[in-house]
Parts: C-alpha cells; sequence; structure tokens
C-alpha cells in the first residue's frame, strides 16, 4: 500500500484511487486527515530537517509529486502507480466540494493572489461553498488566529505557505478542528490566480 523513498512512505495509488477510496469515504466520515504532496524537494527537506521529518511521518497520506519520484520508486523495484500533482489534486478536490456540497478554506499566498484564486475557483465551480480565506503572511504561532478559521468549520482546508511553514501550520493546529481535510499545496494558489 505504501512505498518507502528515502525516509517517506508514499501512497501508491493513482489520483482517481485516491479520490474515491480515500478522500470521499473521509468526507463522508467527517474523519480528519493531513495530504502532503511530496515532491523531491519535499523528500530532500526530510532528510535534513528532522522536525520536518516528524511532521511529514504523521501526514496521513503523502502523495508522490513530481517525476523524480516515480523514478526512484522504478529504481526501488517498488513502482508507484502514477505522479499525482498536488495542483490536480487540489482542482479535483474543488470539484468534488462543488458537487458534493463541502466547504473549503482558502489560507495562504499573497493577499491579491488569494483573492484571484477564490474568484477563478468559484467560477470554475458555481456551486462550491467558500468558508472563508486568508492570505499567507502571518504567524504560524498565532493561536487565536487558528481557532478563527477552526470556527468556520471547513471540510477541505488548502494550506499555501510554502515549506516547511505550510506543514508546520497543520501539524499545529489541526487538533483545534473539529474534522476536515488539510493539504499543503505550495504554489498552487499563484497557478489557480493565473
Ligand atoms: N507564502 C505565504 N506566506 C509565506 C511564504 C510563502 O503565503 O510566509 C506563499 C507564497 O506567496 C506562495 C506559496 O506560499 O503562494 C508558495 O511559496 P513558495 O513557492 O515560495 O514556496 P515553496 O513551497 O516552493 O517552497
Amino acid at each position: 500500500e505504501t512505498v518507502k523513498i528515502m525516509d517517506v512512505n508514499f501512497l501508491n495509488c493513482s489520483k482517481k484511487e485516491f479520490l474515491h477510496d480515500y478522500l470521499v469515504p473521509d468526507l463522508k466520515n467527517n474523519r480528519q486527515k493531513m495530504i502532503v504532496t511530496a515532491n523531491p524537494e519535499i523528500v530532500m527537506r526530510v532528510r535534513e530537517d528532522n522536525n520536518y521529518k516528524q511532521i511529514v511521518n504523521k501526514a496521513d497520506y503523502v502523495i508522490p509529486d513530481g517525476a523524480g519520484i516515480i523514478i526512484a520508486s522504478r529504481i526501488l523495484k517498488q513502482p508507484l502507480k502514477e505522479r499525482v500533482p498536488g495542483y490536480e489534486l487540489m482542482i479535483d478536490m474543488l470539484e468534488f466540494a462543488g458537487e458534493l456540497g463541502y466547504s473549503c478554506y482558502f489560507l495562504g499566498a499573497k493577499k491579491d493572489v488569494n483573492e484571484k484564486a477564490v474568484l477563478e475557483a468559484k467560477k470554475r465551480f458555481p456551486n462550491l461553498k467558500v468558508a472563508g480565506q486568508h492570505h499567507g503572511f502571518f504567524d504560524i504561532e498565532d493561536e487565536e488566529f487558528a481557532r478563527k478559521i477552526a470556527e468556520a468549520e471547513p471540510d477541505m482546508i488548502f494550506v499555501a505557505l510554502g515549506l516547511p511553514r505550510q506543514e508546520q501550520w497543520i501539524n499545529r493546529h489541526r487538533e483545534k478542528f473539529s474534522n476536515g481535510i488539510f493539504m499543503g499545496i505550495g504554489g498552487s494558489f499563484d497557478v489557480l490566480a493565473g
């Protein structure tokens, strides 16, 4: 089920399998989960930074993002099924959220990028429920700020704060939330904003 590459345990499933076999049941059962879409940059960071390694190893799902990860898995003779780019996974999750009525919180990126990304998401998925949004330039140790986001009870929380801050924020604050699928998404709001 998982393939270990340099201390990171990757979930071995296609994007479609991940969405249908893991994500949808988690949403239906109000489970709280943390997704890391790990590219070679994240794997290297795990090697160098023990604190980051512990956080990534606590994530519920580590998804292979990047051709380098797939190539490494083949060399190890435990081939991962496919590359799942974080941006594509986020878009598919937004689509699910729109169709199934789950709410999303958009946390991170510059203020204008964050606003544009939310507008674009609403344009693409008109039924999308936005639980809230905030730019990514704040103190990640701010407990009160995280509590306010938790009060919105979002079903999905997309966190674009860059490495390692996004994973640190999720790890530090997730227990304040009653449920929710947390995902660090790096520069994906910038891509969505265009
Ligand atoms: N970002 C943020 N707050 C920060 C640092 C970065 O919101 O304190 C945002 C940045 O604007 C971008 C995203 O995080 O939208 C990813 O940043 P970057 O590409 O620098 O990080 P990476 O994940 O590539 O290390």
